[in-house]
Parts: C-alpha cells; sequence; structure tokens
C-alpha cells in the first residue's frame, strides 16, 4: 500500500495489527475516525489508554476487573466452595449471562498448548491448585472448550488435584462449548452447568 502521509501510514500499520483487521480494513477504520470530530479519536484513545493503565487482575479469579477483587468474587451472595475453571474472561461473561450459575470462577488465562509455547506455568493454574490445598473449595467445575487443547488442560489439572479428594465435574459436551461458548445459547449453556456430569465419566467417552 502506497500511502501519501506518514501519519496515515503510521496509523493504518497500528490498527493493522489487531486480530482479523487487514490494511484495508485499518484503512478504512482510520480514515473514518478522521472524518469524525476530533474528540471522538480523542475519547477512543483514552479510553484504551486508562484500560491498560488501569485494569486489574482479580486477587483471588484471575478475571479482569477494575478493583482487587471482581465484583463476583466479592459478592457475599456467591458460593465461594464451587469454581467454574475458564479460559477468560468471555467465558464468564457467557456463564453469567446465563443465570444460572452461583459460584466462583477461575480464569487460567488461556489453554496448554505446546504448538504455542504456552505451558502450564504461564497460565494460572498454581494458584487455583494452592486454593483447592488450603481446603477452601468443595467442586471444580471444568468449562474449557473441547478441543485438544482444552482436553490436555483439564487433564493437567484433573491430574494435580488427584489425592485431594476434590469433586470435578465437566459441563456436558455436545454444545458448543469453549471458543464457542461465548456463542452458545444462554439455554443451552445454562443447562449444561446445571446438568454437569463426573469429570471421571467424560473422559470414558
Ligand atoms: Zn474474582
Amino acid at each position: 500500500m502506497d500511502f501519501s502521509s506518514k501519519l496515515l501510514e503510521q496509523a493504518v500499520d497500528e490498527m493493522s495489527q489487531l486480530p482479523g483487521i487487514g490494511k484495508r480494513t485499518a484503512l478504512r477504520l482510520v480514515l473514518h475516525l478522521l472524518k469524525q470530530p476530533k474528540e471522538q479519536t480523542e475519547q477512543l484513545a483514552g479510553a484504551l489508554q486508562n484500560l491498560r493503565q488501569n485494569i486489574k487482575l482479580c486477587k483471588n479469579c484471575f478475571n479482569i476487573s477494575d478493583t482487587e477483587l471482581c465484583e463476583i468474587c466479592a459478592n457475599p451472595s456467591r458460593v465461594s466452595e464451587i469454581v467454574c475453571v475458564v479460559e477468560d474472561i468471555r467465558d464468564v461473561m457467557a456463564i453469567e449471562n446465563t443465570g444460572q450459575y452461583r459460584g466462583h470462577y477461575h480464569v487460567l488465562g488461556g489453554k496448554i498448548s505446546p504448538m504455542d509455547g504456552i505451558g502450564p506455568s504461564q497460565l494460572s493454574i498454581k494458584p487455583l491448585i494452592e486454593k483447592v490445598s488450603a481446603g477452601k473449595i468443595e467442586e471444580i467445575i471444568f468449562a474449557l472448550s473441547s478441543t485438544l487443547e482444552g482436553d490436555t488442560t483439564n487433564f493437567y489439572i484433573y491430574k494435580q488435584l488427584e489425592g485431594t479428594g476434590i469433586k470435578t465435574s465437566t459441563i456436558a459436551r455436545g454444545i458448543s462449548v469453549g471458543d464457542e461458548l461465548e456463542y452458545a445459547d444462554e439455554v443451552t449453556l445454562g443447562r449444561s452447568i446445571t446438568n454437569r456430569i463426573p469429570f471421571e465419566n467424560s473422559m470414558k467417552s
């Protein structure tokens, strides 16, 4: 792409770093911003900067949060003894939208994927095991995607929990989960959490 302006080129280059945004789309977005009042771009830039500077990870569940303890962990009416293990905040949002779950979450921040160089130590697995070892949790619900990476991660955590006597379950398979968790319809997702099955059973199938 040949640009008559270095400033434009730079903005397009930055924008096209985003996933799913090619150079053409980036150019369209940048030109759109240029047509809008200046304040709109300032608000966008400000919101992103503010997000990066002030966002926290909940110290209990590692969910993205504005405060040290996220709203879910800070809510005394939530059941802290039941913990649903998910990949990221999108899964938390999807499950929250069902209105069927009153427990806590544990956000791993990804899945074990040797291909992408992601090992257990890069995920928040250790704090989860520590919470279980401290006797604060009664049940772990695995809600990762049924992909190879999701299964590997589930199994790794399951092995780590061996001997703790903790109850482990998984949300019913056969529905869209994991990468598609956020798109699964609320009724189906809600039902699969309510009708979760023992983790051991999911391994046999
Ligand atoms: Zn939290």
